[in-house]
C-alpha cells in the first residue's frame, strides 16, 4: 500500500533505526557528552581572558613568565586552574567526538545492511508481474541511491538533529549565565529561518523526484546496453547509443543543475540571516561592555557561542536537504518493500501431496494486463508421467501456460490442479520446485559449472563444508559430484564440460559468456533434471541445439522423463512426435488436442507445420525449393485428409 503523506513516511523510514537502538543510543550519549565538554570549553576560554585581563595588571611578573605562572602571586593560582581545565575539556572533546564519530558509522553501517537485506530479500519474493512494471534500471537505483539517501537522513536526523538541539540549547543556557538579553536576542532568527526552510521544503520535492527518475533512466540505458553489447556491436550502432545516452545525460544534467541552483539560492539567504544577527549580538554586547554589564572574557564567549550557534544552525540546511530527498527516495524505496505479492499465499497453504504429477487446467483465462486475455478458457488433463507437447504460431500463449503451472503468474479466472490439488491452495516453494524449467533463453549464474547445475540444491553442494570437524567431507562430496555430473551426463554436458580448463570447477562467465549457445542449453537441462521434480517444463529449450544433440538429449531423456509429467513447447516435430498427447494453441486457446498421428489426420494448424518441416527428414533428389517442398508436403496431407473425410462419409453414408 503506498505511504502518501510526508509523516507517514517518515514513521516508516525511522522504523529502520529499531535494529541498531543500542548504538543510537551510544551514539547519541557520546555526542551529549562532546557538546557538553565543547560548551564548557568555550566557557572556560572566556574565563582565561578574563583572568588573563587581571594578570595583566600585575606587570611585575612579566619579565620571569614561567616563575611567576607556577607561584600564587597576582592570579596565577586562579588563571593557571582555569588554563588546566581548558586543557582538559579540549582533550575531552577530541576523544568524545573520536568516540561519537565511531559508533556514529558503525550505526550507519549496520542500518545500510539491514536496508539492503530487507530489499534484496523482496527483490527475491517480488513476483514477475513485479518485475514486469519496473524495469531492472530502476531496480538498481532504488537498491543503490534511494536507500543511501534514506540512510544519510535518518543518521543525520536523529544525530545532527540531537547535535543542533543541544548546542543550540548549551550555548542559550551559558549566555543566560552572562546576559539574559544577549541569550534571547540570539533565538530572533529562529522563526525566520523555520519559516523560510518550510518554504522552499514545498517547492524542492517536485525537482528532486525529477532528477531521481531521470537518473533511473540513465541507469536503465547503461544496463540495457551492457546486457544488449552483443547486438549493439553486431548492428555497428554504438553511435547511436552513444548518442542516445549523450541526450538522456544532457536531460539528466539539467534536472541536476535545476536542483542545484534551488539549494544554492536557498543557502545564501539562510547565511544572510545568520550573519545580520551574528552583527547585531555583537554591537549589543560591545554596548553592555561599555555599560560595564558584560566583561571582556564574555565577548569570547559570545563570539564563541554565536559561531557554534549559526554554524549548526546552517547545517539545518544540510539536513532539509537530505530531508527532501529521502522523503522522495522513501516513497520510491516502499514501493519495492510494500509490494504485494502478485500470488498471494493462503496462511492455510501446505505442501503439495505427493503424487505422479497429473497437471489439470480447469477454464484458465488469464491476461497479463487483465482487459487483454492472453489465455482464454483453456482446459485440459493429462495424468502423471506424461509427455505433453505445445505448439503454436508464434505469440499464441505457449510459454505463458506453462508459466501459469509453476505460478509466476495466477490465472484470473479457472483453477490449475497438480495431482489434484489446486496449486493456489499450496505453499509457493513446494510447487516451484515440484516443477522445474528450462527456458529458451539460459540464465547461467558467474560462479562454477557445478554450482550452476546444483542451483537448484544447494544444498548438496554446502553440505562439503557442513561436514563436523569443517573439513570437505569427502563422501558428501563424492555424492554431490556424482548427482551433478548424472545430471550432466543425461543432459549430454559431461563431454564438453570434461574439456573445459577445470571440468566442473570452471567458473563461468557473466550469465555464462564463455559458452555456446547450446552447451548452455545443455548445463541448463542438467540443472532442471539435478532438483528431480515431478513436473519437467522445456520451453523450447532444444532451440539453440543441432538436431543431432537434441536426438542425444531425447534419448536421455527418456529415462528422467520416466515417471514425471513433461510440457515441451517445441517446434521441431521430430520432438513433438514422441508426445502422448499435443495441444496446439493458437490465439490463446486450445484448438486441437491429441497424439502427432491424430492431429495429422485433422486439417488444421498441425497438420500444416508438420507438412512444412517432414521434408527434412525425406530424402529428394530433385531438391525442389524450400516453398515447392513446403507446398507439396501441404498438398498431400490435405489429400490424404479429403480422401479420408470422403471416405469416413461414404462410410456413413
Ligand atoms: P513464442 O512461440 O514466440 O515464444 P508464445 O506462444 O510462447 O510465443 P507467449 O510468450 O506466451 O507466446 O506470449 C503470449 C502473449 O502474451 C504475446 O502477445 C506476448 O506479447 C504477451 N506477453 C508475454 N509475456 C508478457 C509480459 N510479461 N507482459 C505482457 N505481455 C506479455
Amino acid at each position: 500500500m503506498p505511504l502518501a503523506g510526508n509523516a507517514e513516511l517518515l514513521r516508516w523510514m525511522f522504523s529502520f533505526t529499531r535494529p541498531v537502538k543500542g548504538l543510537i543510543v551510544l551514539a547519541c550519549l557520546w555526542l551529549s557528552l562532546w557538546v557538553g565538554t565543547e560548551v564548557l570549553a568555550t566557557r572556560a576560554s572566556g574565563e582565561a581572558i578574563t583572568q588573563i585581563q587581571k594578570v595583566q595588571i600585575s606587570r611585575a611578573a612579566v619579565p620571569a613568565f614561567s616563575k611567576w605562572i607556577m607561584g600564587a602571586e597576582g592570579g596565577a593560582g586562579d588563571l593557571r586552574r582555569v588554563v588546566y581545565m581548558l586543557t582538559l575539556l579540549i582533550l575531552a572533546t577530541v576523544v568524545l567526538r573520536y568516540l561519537k564519530e565511531v559508533s556514529n558509522m558503525k550505526m550507519s553501517m549496520e542500518m545500510v545492511y539491514y536496508i539492503r537485506e530487507a530489499v534484496y530479500d523482496k527483490l527475491q519474493r517480488v513476483g514477475f508481474a513485479f518485475h514486469d512494471t519496473i524495469s531492472t534500471g530502476q531496480l538498481i537505483n532504488r537498491a543503490l541511491t534511494d536507500l543511501q539517501n534514506v540512510r544519510a537522513f535518518v543518521n543525520s536526523a536523529v544525530l545532527l538533529t540531537l547535535e543542533i538541539g543541544l548546542v543550540v540549547g548549551g550555548y542559550i543556557l551559558l549566555l543566560m549565565t552572562r546576559s539574559t538579553w544577549v541569550a534571547v536576542l540570539s533565538l530572533v532568527p529562529l522563526p525566520l529561518w523555520t519559516w523560510y526552510i518550510l518554504r522552499f521544503s514545498k517547492k524542492v520535492q517536485p525537482a528532486i523526484q525529477a532528477v531521481m527518475t531521470a537518473d533511473d533512466k540513465n541507469v536503465s540505458i547503461i544496463t540495457e546496453n551492457i546486457a544488449g553489447v552483443h547486438v549493439v556491436k553486431a548492428f555497428a550502432t554504438q553511435g547511436h547509443e552513444t548518442d542516445k545516452y549523450n541526450a538522456h545525460a544532457d536531460y539528466f544534467l539539467d534536472r541536476v543543475l535545476f536542483r542545484i541552483r534551488m539549494f544554492a539560492n536557498f543557502a545564501p539567504f539562510m547565511r544572510l540571516i545568520a550573519i545580520s544577527s551574528n552583527l547585531s549580538l555583537f554591537m549589543l554586547a560591545s554596548i553592555f561592555i561599555l555599560l560595564g554589564k558584560l566583561q571582556a572574557g564574555d565577548i569570547i564567549i559570545l563570539g564563541g557561542a554565536m559561531n557554534a550557534i549559526l554554524g549548526r544552525l546552517q547545517q539545518v540546511s544540510v539536513i532539509n536537504e537530505q530531508y527532501q530527498s529521502a522523503i522522495v527516495s522513501a516513497r520510491r524505496l516502499h514501493e519495492v518493500l510494500s509490494a504485494r505479492p502478485t500470488v498471494p499465499v493462503k496462511e492455510s497453504a501446505r505442501p503439495l501431496p505427493e503424487g505422479p504429477g497429473g497437471v489439470t487446467f480447469d477454464h484458465v483465462t488469464f491476461g497479463y494486463d487483465p482487459s487483454r486475455p492472453v489465455l482464454k478458457d483453456v482446459s485440459f488433463s493429462v495424468p502423471g508421467g506424461q509427455i505433453v507437447a505445445i505448439v503454436g504460431p508464434t505469440g499464441a500463449g505457449k510459454s505463458t501456460m506453462v508459466q501459469l503451472l509453476g505460478r509466476f503468474y495466477d490465472p484470473q479466472e479457472g483453477r490449475i490442479l497438480v495431482d489434484g490439488v489446486d496449486i493456489a491452495d499450496v505453499a509457493l516453494d513446494s510447487i516451484r520446485t515440484q516443477v522445474a524449467y528450462v527456458f529458451q533463453e539460459t540464465y547461467l549464474f558467474s560462479d562454477t559449472v557445478e554450482a550452476n547445475i546444483a542451483y537448484g540444491r544447494p544444498h548438496i553442494l554446502n553440505s562439503k563444508v557442513l561436514s563436523e570437524d569443517g573439513s570437505p567431507d569427502s563422501e558428501s562430496l563424492a555424492m554431490a559430484s556424482g548427482e551433478v555430473e548424472a545430471a550432466s551426463r543425461l543432459a549430454q554436458a559431461h563431454e564438453f564440460v570434461e574439456q573445459l580448463p577445470k571440468g566442473y570447477q570452471t567458473m563461468l562467465g557473466e550469465r555464462g559468456s564463455s559458452l555456446s549457445g547450446g552447451q548452455k542449453q545443455r548445463l541448463a537441462i542438467a540443472r532442471a533434471i539435478i532438483s528431480n521434480p515431478r513436473i519437467l517444463v522445456l520451453d523450447d529449450a532444444t532451440a539453440a541445439i543441432d538436431s543431432q544433440t537434441e536426438e542425444m538429449i531425447r534419448k536421455g531423456m527418456k529415462f528422467v522423463m520416466r515417471g514425471r509429467t513433461t510440457f515441451v513447447i517445441a517446434h521441431r516435430i521430430s520432438t513433438v512426435k514422441q508426445a502422448d498427447l499435443v495441444l496446439v494453441i493458437e490465439n490463446g486457446q486450445i484448438t486441437q488436442s491429441g497424439t502427432h498421428n491424430q492431429l495429422m489426420e485433422q486439417r488444421g494448424h498441425y497438420q500444416q507445420i508438420a507438412a512444412a518441416q517432414l521434408y527434412g527428414d525425406i530424402e529428394v533428389e530433385d531438391q525442389p525449393s524450400h516453398m515447392k517442398r513446403v507446398q507439396r508436403e501441404v498438398a498431400k496431407a490435405e489429400v490424404a485428409a479429403g480422401s479420408r473425410e470422403r471416405g469416413q462419409t461414404g462410410e456413413n453414408g
